[in-house]
């Protein structure tokens, strides 16, 4: 829209360069914006992620012109759901609105990936930058700029418009006195990697509802939490487990030794052990069901993790902090093509309309489902009546991974949409 004005100053600051903050960068500097993109690490990075895109993601790559047709991307056609006893292979569903296939990449390079397609779109990104406390105006309250510290020391940052892309750590938001929703869901996970030959190369991304210790094979006990084990295609896999806070265990457990004696309990020639680890276990944890809001206020966006956007169904993150950026996006474009003013305010608080016309009533089932699979009975007598019953599960899969068509959708799809428009906005 315009030139730089300083080396500090922009018409927008975004604030961290993972998924969210690298895509809402990435449509605001290809609209012209000058966009300042601050990230604390330096790429390449490490991000604790199962690593796994179903295809509500592959949407979003593939929405941004991201080409995903190369081996760097390990494609899978659906998802494994054990439990109960049973394994079900259940492909993606043929949808008008979502590609019928997921991709599995590490973070170490996928985000870099993102940020480095922000750059080529203009956005200035500055690495090593690890932002504090907002600026604010005095009179009116509304964020102004950024303050950070550097390995030059510190530096402020400022701008009409911030984006809090900082993931779940939710700094910028805190720092605008935005605290989280204690009511809404929100996990605990670990991930390790592992070298195995045998797994690497799987066509399903692998979900485990059931977590068993084996360590006394007579006596074995269901452990809380639900695992993963993606292959990543180069003969490494990355495992996972998370505990919802829904359940009894959370916050009273802890997930390593979990990890460990879940993998001990797995098949030999799966090579799950701690000879095959290629590095620890890292945690984190996963904001869902908009559990920080209103997603607009006072100058700040929240985008991602930052605005609790996981998927309170199936922990999915990237793929709505992709999404959560092109409509705050959208909205940016709208409010900056307006004089200064009431318009402009209006077309900000546009962004949280949307958000909220887009996912609040499926979040709203889905905070209800998280809050019920985390009773381990409730979860138990699911997984025995679900998992036999094939076309039930379709009708869980579309639900679970919020691949539904909205219009002239199948059964399913229909069931869906009925369920969500049954179902109040968060
Ligand atoms: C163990 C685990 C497994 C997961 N598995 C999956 C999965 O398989 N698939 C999936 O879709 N989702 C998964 N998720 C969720 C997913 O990782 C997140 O939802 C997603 O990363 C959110 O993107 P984001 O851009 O909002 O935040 P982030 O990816 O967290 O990015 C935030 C960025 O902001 C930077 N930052 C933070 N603070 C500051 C600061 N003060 N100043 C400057 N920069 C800052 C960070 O360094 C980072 O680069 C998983 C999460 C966990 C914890």
């Amino acid at each position: 829209m315009q030139a730089p004005r300083s080396d500090n100053t922009a018409d927008v600051i975004v604030v961290g360069a993972g998924p969210a903050g690298s895509t809402t960068a990435t449509y605001l500097a290809r609209a012209g914006v000058d966009v300042l993109l601050l990230e604390k690490s330096t790429f390449p990075r490490e991000k604790v992620c199962g690593d796994g895109l179903t295809p509500r993601g592959v949407k979003q790559l593939l929405a941004l012109g991201v080409d995903v047709s190369s081996s760097d991307w390990v494609k899978n056609k659906g998802l494994r759901v054990v439990g109960g006893g049973v394994s079900l292979d259940l492909d993606w569903p043929e949808l008008t609105s979502y590609p019928n296939f997921g991709v599995v990449r590490a973070r170490l390079d996928f985000d870099e990936m993102l940020a480095n397609l922000a750059v080529g779109a203009g956005a200035r990104m500055r690495q090593a930058t690890n932002v504090g406390a907002p600026i604010l105006d005095d009179k009116t309250g509304r964020i102004t700029g950024v303050n950070a510290k550097t390995a030059d020391g510190p530096v402020t940052f400022h701008a009409p418009l911030v984006i809090a892309a900082d993931g779940v750590s939710a700094r910028t938001a805190i720092g605008m006195g935005l605290e989280k929703n204690e009511k809404r869901p929100i996990g605990v996970a670990v991930r390790r990697y592992y070298q195995s030959q045998v797994r690497t190369n799987d066509e399903y991304l692998e979900s485990h509802l059931e977590l068993w210790d084996r360590s006394d094979p007579k006596n074995p006990i269901l452990m809380p939490g639900y695992g993963w084990i993606f292959g990543m295609g180069d003969g490494t896999v990355n495992v996972g487990l998370g505990v919802l806070n829904s359940s009894k265990a959370f916050g009273r457990t802890d997930y390593r030794a979990l990890l460990k004696a879940w993998m001990a309990g797995t098949p030999e020639e799966w090579q799950l052990n701690e000879e095959t680890a290629t590095g620890g276990i890292l945690g984190a944890a996963l904001p869902m069901g908009f559990n920080r809001t209103p997603h607009y206020k006072d100058g700040l966006l929240l985008v991602g993790d930052a605005g609790g956007s996981v998927n309170p169904f199936n922990g999915e993150g990237i793929g709505y902090a992709m999404e959560s950026a092109s409509m705050a996006a959208e909205a940016i474009l709208q409010a900056l093509g307006r004089p200064d003013g009431l318009g402009r305010e209006q077309a900000l608080a546009g962004y949280p309309l949307a958000m909220s016309d887009h996912l609040g009533s499926y979040y709203r089932l889905g905070n209800v489902f998280s809050k019920l699979i985390g009773q381990p009975k409730i979860m138990a007598a699911a997984t025995k009546l679900g998992l036999p019953r094939k076309k039930l599960m379709y009708l869980v899969l579309k639900l679970l991974a919020g691949l539904y068509d909205t219009r002239d959708g199948d059964w399913a799809d229909k069931m869906v949409v009925a369920l969500t428009k049954m179902a109040p906005r968060v």
